[in-house]
């Protein structure tokens, strides 16, 4: 594997890195499917694996392209997203303090929530759009995690990696990100100061909503990251060996799939702002965004394809358009290539700090003009 430098990430990763196999000299990796390894006579390994749930030979390019994508010194792959983000939060002790946005990926908060109140661990949410709300949030000696997600789901405020960084470490504690949304096509999170990325890898990465997975990338190697890898190898939250070769085929088109939904939302995004049955398009890309300037910034290849209508009226209204649909389809999930309209309010049930009138849309990667014809009919069809 090479380490070019010269090399852009989005010429080296639709070679995975110049992947090619030494046995066969085949540009795609193997998938080995054993879950043991044999020992020789003298019961020593000759290889350097075991068994499946410790070390695997079909993550590693897959983790090698990873860290490179990131810019990390190690990337480990998981059975999910959430799996991931447990694997992380096992590193948290009792008595210690996290802080996070108060809204964020349901499903990461809803387990912070529940390990906080499990394990006696301190938890503040901070107002995502205000970065001194971050600063009051910390407890200095006390807070070791500050956990954020930029731009927000599934509003987008967009926060200053940086500015998170520099309060996070001031107080002694790390900055993770989770950059499931802005992916490392457009913000390489450990660059702007992160101490760990992670990534559904469900969702930009594999891109064709066909697999589960999760990645960490970290920094530097150090105690909580051997930490992080003994409680994947203990709690046994692994990726299969054929969805991580199918992850990293995906990854191959992300810098493609990335820019294509992109630009696709931004036009899409544009058009729809001030129309008549909207009260709001929420687009880190649209200059009246609040968080522009950051984003401007932060995301240097494109906004993505994520942003969500405000609608003018309520929850009914706001399903009855996307009833109208004819080519989004009614669905969770985001950053596949094909493009998703969703309730987020619906889907995050009765505790929701999701408004009732947003509609979150994730935008793929067809022709864009059939997608606003979609989005304008059903809005007239009112
Ligand atoms: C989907 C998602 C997760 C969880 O990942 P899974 O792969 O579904 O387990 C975490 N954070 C964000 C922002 C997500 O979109």
């Amino acid at each position: 594997m090479s380490e070019s430098k010269s090399q852009k990430m989005e010429s080296l990763i639709v070679q995975a890195c110049h992947y090619v196999d030494e046995v066969s000299g085949g540009i795609s990796p193997p998938v080995q499917f054993s879950t043991t390894y044999a020992r020789g006579r003298d019961y020593e390994h000759p290889g350097k694996y075991s068994y499946c749930r410790a070390d695997n030979p079909s993550w590693e390019v897959l983790e090698q392209v990873c860290a490179q994508l990131d810019g990390g010194a190690e990337a480990k792959c998981f059975a999910s997203g959430m799996a991931a983000v447990c694997a992380f939060f096992e590193t948290v002790n009792t008595g210690e303090h996290v802080v996070a946005p108060r809204v964020m990926y349901h499903g990461s908060q809803d387990w912070l929530r529940r390990i906080a109140e499990k394990r006696s661990i301190g938890l503040s949410f901070f107002d995502a759009a205000d970065i001194e709300d971050l600063r009051r949030a910390i407890q200095p000696g006390k807070t070791t995690v500050v956990w954020i997600e930029t731009p927000v789901n599934p509003t987008w405020e967009v926060i200053d990696i940086a500015l998170a960084a520099e309060i996070a470490h001031a107080a002694g504690a790390i900055l993770a990100v989770d950059g499931t949304v802005a992916s490392p096509v457009t913000t390489r999170a450990l660059e702007h100061g992160a101490d760990i990325v992670f990534h559904s890898a469900t969702k930009y990465l594999n891109g064709h909503s066909d697999v589960i997975a999760g990645i960490l990338v970290t920094a530097k190697m150090d105690d909580r990251w051997e930490e992080i890898k003994l409680v994947r190898t203990l709690s046994g939250g692994i990726l299969g060996p054929f969805e991580a070769w199918l992850l990293l085929r995906g990854m191959r088109t992300l810098f493609l799939r990335f820019d294509k939904a992109s630009a696709n939302a931004l036009q899409l995004a544009r058009y729809f702002e001030g129309h008549s049955n909207l009260q709001q398009v929420l687009y880190p890309g649209l200059e009246s965004h609040p968080g522009y300037d950051i984003a401007k910034r932060q995301m240097t290849q494109g906004y993505g394809g994520m942003l969500s209508l405000l609608v003018d009226g309520g929850a009914g209204q706001a399903k009855r358009i996307a009833g109208n649909c004819r080519l989004f389809v009614r669905a969770t999930s985001l950053g596949g290539v094909e493009s998703l309209i969703e309730h987020r309010a619906s889907v995050e049930g009765p505790h929701s700090a999701v408004p009732q009138n947003l509609l979150r849309l994730s935008i793929g990667i067809e022709n864009c003009q059939d997608l606003i014809n979609d989005l304008e009919q059903s809005l007239e069809s009112l």
